[in-house]
């Protein structure tokens, strides 16, 4: 792979080429056959990959929220985690829509509801955007929530898409990778991360991409958004961990694109790297976006992380848990389809044991 970004001693700004943004390396295409091939496969894509059960879903008020001691959280659904830090509300990529898609009709529809709806949201201090696909960036929910959110942080380019929007500029802050900025008590970090982006059909990484590395006086959290496995990891790492709490894609991965998300192997890999206590596995649980079974991420992070000696915790959509005292949780995803198994006799538990693999 050609390395686009030269290492040297200083932190590595993103770089761009024709308007585009670039990863480290450069990005292998998949290839016109092996495309089609895919396209096919999605559209008769096996039963596995929703569950056929109900989502375990606790329902929230603004009341819980408020009342929830600090550096309490609370998983929403997909990649969007609420946060209490300095006794205030942070939102990791908020999406409250039923479909992860441009279009109310048609594309990956979520699997259960939001815990609690935008309109009862307490006041948000800030919400903290990784990238501009779908599953990340919610445009019905960024202008539901703009009236009660005081900042908007993202990557460069995506503050751009938010303020022809409507959002007011004054709430925007864009960053590259390496910049930061300290908002309400919090440092925010803008890290590096291996992805793409684009929501159309011609505006292909025209803004980037990151991951957050947030720091309070009492804690410290690392928010991968959408990435493959490189070496920034290890530089995010030496250069800002440790942390409390990581929140790591976990799902929606394939050997075809691997480069741009992970396979939980390499999610607890990315962890360690990071130098992080406990991993919270996200990018999983709301949206079919991939080929594998809905409940293989979880599986297989949890056998990835036990030969590791990685700490997880699991909570379920609305369970409050601690950032720096998280619970491992309940495997809340082996009651949906009536998994009684509470062992992992083998690798890719589920349907592909079923299978015979
Ligand atoms: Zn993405």
């Amino acid at each position: 792979m050609d390395k686009i970004n030269q290492t040297n001693n200083g932190p590595r700004p993103s770089k761009r080429i024709d308007a585009k943004y670039q990863n480290f390396y450069t990005k292998p295409s998949i290839g016109g056959w092996a495309t089609l091939k895919l396209l096919w496969q999605f559209f008769r894509k096996p039963a596995y990959t929703v569950p056929q059960g109900q989502i375990p879903v606790t329902p929230l008020t603004k009341e819980q929220i408020e009342q929830a001691p600090e550096l309490s959280a609370f998983r929403l659904g997909h990649s969007t985690i609420l946060l209490k830090i300095q006794q205030k509300l942070w939102l990791t990529d908020p999406v409250f829509s039923k479909r992860a898609s441009p279009f109310a009709w048609m594309g990956p529809k979520r699997f259960h509801q939001p815990p609690i709806s935008i309109d009862a949201l307490p006041a948000i201090e800030g919400v903290i955007l990784s990238h501009n696909h779908y599953d990340h960036l919610d445009k019905e929910a960024v202008l539901a929530l703009n009236k009660k959110v005081k900042y908007f942080l993202t990557p460069i380019g995506v503050g751009d898409h938010l303020e022809k929007w409507g959002i007011e500029k004054e709430k925007i802050r864009q960053l590259d990778w390496w910049e930061s900025i300290h908002l309400s008590g919090v440092a925010f970090h803008a890290t590096p991360a291996q992805h793409f982006s684009g929501r159309g059909l011609f505006d292909g990484d025209q803004t980037l991409w990151c991951s957050w590395s947030i720091f309070a006086e009492n804690t410290s959290i690392f928010f991968s958004g959408d990435t493959g496995y490189f070496d920034g990891f290890k530089e995010i790492g030496n250069r800002l961990g440790p942390f409390d709490l990581t929140m790591i894609e976990t799902g929606a991965y394939d050997d075809r694109w691997a480069f741009v998300h992970m396979k939980p192997e390499q999610t607890v890999q990315a962890h360690l790297d990071v130098k992080g206590k406990t991993l919270l596995p996200i990018h999983n649980g709301t949206f079919d976006l991939a080929l594998h079974p809905w409940q293989e991420p979880f599986e297989r992070v949890l056998v990835a992380a036990s030969e590791k000696g990685v700490a997880l915790s699991f909570p379920s959509m609305g369970e409050q848990f601690s950032i720096t005292k998280p619970n491992m949780g309940s495997f809340w995803w082996r009651i949906v389809d009536q998994i009684k198994e509470t062992k992992v006799p083998c690798r890719l538990r589920h349907a592909l044991c079923k299978r015979g693999n």
